[in-house]
């Protein structure tokens, strides 16, 4: 394995533990955490978030990856996003207005 594929294993994992957090919060909510964890499920979320960052930060410092925020194509996620979520509340899998 070279450094290359060393940074990209750790973004998978990284990407693969903000799942776990995400996971664990919708378990048991964002408010809940670990027992005996200082931590809520909320805050493990952002943290992995920010180890997520750190590698593509690391990626992109070696030139192997180059990804600036394109707030076009974040506008663009947000929308359809928000037409899914108009398609879920059809479907009857997303109650509408209720966080
Ligand atoms: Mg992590």
């Amino acid at each position: 394995m070279n450094r290359t594929e060393h940074l990209l294993a750790c973004l998978a994992e990284e990407c693969a533990e903000v799942q776990h957090a995400v996971a664990k919060a919708l378990r048991f909510g964002l408010d809940d955490g670990y027992p005996g964890a200082a931590s809520t499920n909320a805050q493990d979320i952002a943290r992995e978030l920010n180890d997520v960052l750190a590698i593509v930060t690391m990626l992109e410092d070696e030139g192997i990856l180059d990804c600036p925020a394109d707030r076009e194509a974040i506008e663009q996620k947000m929308a359809r996003v928000g037409e899914y979520m108009g398609y879920a509340i059809q479907c009857g899998a997303l109650t509408p207005n209720v966080k």
